[in-house]
């Protein structure tokens, strides 16, 4: 349902795209979209760089002509309605303030545009002044302000449109790394005073995972998959996905399925593992083929640091500790066995030195295998364990 509906003074909206396509001469910068937004939704753009995000966004936004499909906002197709007729507000990475103009005639100026009365015009600037604790800055100007106040009065000049959407892209990549963690939680507040509809894109998905409530993730100018954060963490659609989301990434290892007397394994050369019986019965028809077996970091455990994982055979490998990297509450250790290489965070208490042998074991509930030739996940953390997904939604396959 994406009808626009009355939410206090704003009207809101949810956003559909069809089929959308764009291409600039031969390159294909967005192919065949098709997505919901909902009404009130914060959703999440994700990707590297020039997989199609902002092109996205700009067509939502009016800025860029579609080659093919529909824009709709609301109940209305918006394909040949002008940008400043969508009812749309937009924040970029570079403000895009007036350099010569204070922050509060910023933050009027679409409002003076559209002859809204003077004392409106005022009485919403302070209110959204108040929302963002900006009152004190309304005077200054851009070059009197620090980067996070900056981008406080973009959000300001925004939010004072009262728009039925929100259209950002990459908004906090110009802050420093603790005003852009402070700014996050901050427009997540915003987002659920406010309730309006909102489009992020940016190409962080430490980001999108926080803020998202759900999240798209593009390559090459096509949808991989539409999660929440613990659907594309637990359950990733490929291989791709799997290795984009989370931090430090993945390890990915190519392996063979072995379907032994005793139970299904996991031949990756340098090492052998057992899959649990949770995960055995749908690897085993992948028997003899060619696989990637997957592991997040943090399922990887110092066998000294008497890990909640049972050791067994079927679990446990030697490894070289390459390089231990402290982080503080945990710590990184690159590690490798034979000519594999693994990564494990660690508790902060391991005894791990460089170039000495370290006992791992594996938590291979948590395990991931994909199908070499097209990346497609085979099984995923998430199978047989439904349970860790039960907070994410279900409904989220808009793709093609
Ligand atoms: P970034 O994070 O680097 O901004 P992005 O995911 O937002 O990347 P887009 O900017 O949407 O990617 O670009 C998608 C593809 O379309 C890229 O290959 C880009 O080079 C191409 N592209 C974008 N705009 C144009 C244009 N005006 N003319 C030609 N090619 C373009």
């Amino acid at each position: 349902m994406v009808a626009g509906s009355i939410r206090g003074l704003t009207i809101v909206a949810g956003v559909r795209l069809v089929n959308l396509t764009k291409r600039f001469g031969d390159v294909v910068a967005v192919s065949k979209v098709n997505l919901e937004i909902r009404d009130g939704e914060f959703l999440v753009l994700v990707g590297p760089s020039g997989c199609g995000k902002t092109t996205c966004l700009r067509m939502i936004a009016g800025l860029e002509e579609p080659s093919e499909g529909e824009i709709w906002i609301g109940d209305r197709l918006v394909n040949d309605v002008s940008p400043k007729d969508r009812n749309i507000a937009m924040v970029f990475q570079n403000y895009a303030l007036y350099p010569h103009m204070s922050a509060y005639d910023n933050m009027a100026f679409a409002l003076r545009l559209r002859r809204t009365p003077r004392a409106a015009i005022d009485a919403r600037v302070r209110q959204a002044a108040r929302m963002l604790g900006i009152e004190e800055l309304l005077n200054r100007r851009p070059r009197e302000l620090s980067g996070g106040q900056r981008q406080r009065v973009a959000l300001g000049r925004a939010i004072v449109r009262d728009p039925s959407v929100f259209l950002m892209d990459e908004p906090l990549s110009n802050l420093d790394a603790k005003m852009r963690v402070e700014t996050r939680a901050e427009l997540i507040k915003l987002h659920r005073r406010l309730g309006v509809t909102t489009v992020y894109v940016t190409h962080d998905q430490l980001e999108a995972m926080t803020m998202g409530d759900r999240i798209v993730v593009m390559k090459d100018g096509v949808v991989q998959q539409v999660d929440t954060p613990l659907g594309l963490f637990y359950n990733p659609s490929n291989v791709f996905v799997a290795s984009f989301i989370g931090t430090p990434p993945m390890n990915l290892v190519e392996a063979e399925v072995v379907a032994g007397e005793d139970g299904v394994y996991i031949d990756a050369s340098d090492f052998q593992v057992k899959l649990p019986q949770s995960k055995a019965p749908i690897a085993e028809p992948h028997a003899g083929k060619p696989v990637i077996f997957g592991l997040r970091p943090n399922d990887l455990y110092d066998r000294d640091l008497s890990p909640t994982v049972q050791a067994s055979d079927g679990n446990t490998l030697t490894a070289k500790v390459e390089v231990v990297e402290p982080m503080g509450a945990e710590a990184v250790l690159y590690l490798s066995v034979g000519q594999t290489r693994l990564v494990a965070s660690v508790g902060s208490t391991t005894r791990a030195r460089e170039n000495h042998p370290i006992e791992m074991v594996l938590d291979l509930e948590a395990a991931y295998l994909f199908d070499s030739e097209t990346g497609e996940a085979i099984l995923t953390a998430a199978t047989g364990h439904e349970e860790i997904l039960r907070n994410s939604s279900d409904d989220s396959v808009p793709t093609t």
